[in-house]
């Protein structure tokens, strides 16, 4: 098992491994003080892996608390009927919370916690590729609102993270996908330690060290956003837009793939980057299977990047690649970025 310490701005770990290795230890120690747990997860990680954890992990009494899959069900209504469940259930600040799952359960079921009596102890155990190799860690966690994702939200650290890189078995091929979409942001923000052979290769714990570590290098330097962890957005100012602009038809993941492609094609014009290194960019895109087209007119990508929510109403914080492909953050009229696509 490895272990990746977190300290962004309290102190976790992050416990890494191929296979399911007795998780008891740990949680027992995370939960030092409850009485009750809440195990909550969606309905199809929970009839995939049904009462995972039994009825009494740790000798504490565990709850079940199912929400229905997807994006749409990280809602206000949701959250409420799990504060309901928590209250009715009597739970304390003392007692824990896992978020089973992807990034959905993870965001929601972190609100939660943050939130139910001012915060109770949360472990994050991800599901899916996207979950593991990047949402579980760092400590955001939201709800979406009024058509708006991750409107309401909360800075909340978990007390630990558990990874087991095995639950890939499971996943339909659309979510490792999405989930690689990141990876291969990450492998842009490595500086090379995450390889094209990392990502056509398996997916294992070494590999979800990987990236962690640059998301826990990045979330140390700024826990809060003020800064360089803007570099973690790099791909996402099209992707956002392309995600928009698809309804949200395609996945997230698929939509940073594009995003890192218009990206490339910006950071051309705007640093010159050589064409030879240009290329082994766009390879590394593309190694693992993702559509890079864009798909929709220059036109509409502008009008979406005006709803940026790192727009400030003259111009946008955008994550460029420089001449050497390093990311930098730059300040950039939404005009001037488009032109670069021209
Ligand atoms: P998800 O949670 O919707 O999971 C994708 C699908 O996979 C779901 O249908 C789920 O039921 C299923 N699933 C989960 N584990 C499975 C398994 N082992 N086998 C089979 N099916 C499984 O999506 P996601 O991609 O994990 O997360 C996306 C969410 O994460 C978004 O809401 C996004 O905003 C959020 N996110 C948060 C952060 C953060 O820092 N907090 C970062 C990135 C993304
Ligand atoms: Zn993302």
């Amino acid at each position: 098992m490895m272990q990746l310490n977190v300290n962004a701005p309290v102190k976790y770990s992050v416990y890494i491994s191929d296979m399911v290795d007795d998780p008891n230890k740990v949680l027992l120690q995370a939960f030092k003080k409850a009485k009750k747990i809440a195990v909550v997860t969606d309905d199809v990680v929970n009839s995939l892996y049904p009462e995972y954890f039994g009825k009494s992990l740790c000798g504490r009494k565990t709850f079940y608390y199912v929400l229905p899959h997807g994006e749409n069900n990280k809602n206000a209504d949701n959250y409420l009927s799990l504060i309901k469940f928590l209250s009715e259930k009597g739970f304390c600040r003392d007692d824990g919370i896992i978020a089973f799952g992807g990034g959905v359960v993870g965001d929601l079921a972190g609100f939660a916690a943050a939130t139910y009596l001012r915060g109770m102890t949360l472990v994050q155990y991800p599901t899916t590729v996207l979950s593991m190799t990047d949402s579980s860690v760092g400590g955001k966690t939201a709800i979406d609102y009024g058509g708006m994702k991750n409107i309401i939200g909360a800075f909340y650290q978990p007390k630990c993270v558990i990874i087991t890189a095995s639950f890939y078995a499971t996943l339909p091929k659309r979510e490792i996908l999405s989930g690689y979409g990141e990876i291969i942001k990450y492998a842009f923000l490595s500086g090379g330690t995450i390889t094209e052979k990392d990502i056509t290769g398996v997916f294992t714990a070494r590999l979800i060290a990987k990236c962690l570590e640059i998301k826990q290098r990045i979330v140390e330097a700024d826990a809060f956003e003020e800064g360089q962890r803007r570099l973690l957005n790099l791909g996402h100012t099209f992707g956002h837009a392309i995600e928009s602009l698809s309804a949200f038809t395609l996945s997230h993941g698929e939509c940073v793939v594009k995003g890192l492609y218009l990206t490339l094609k910006a950071s051309e014009k705007l640093y010159g980057i050589p064409r030879e290194r240009f290329d082994a960019a766009a390879g590394l895109l593309t190694c693992k299977g993702h559509d890079i087209s864009c798909g929709y007119d220059i036109e509409d990508i502008q009008k979406a990047l005006y709803h940026d929510k790192k727009y400030d109403g003259e111009k946008l914080k955008f994550v460029a690649l420089d001449e050497k492909l390093t990311p930098v953050i730059t300040e950039i009229t939404i005009v001037e970025l488009i032109n670069t696509l021209r």
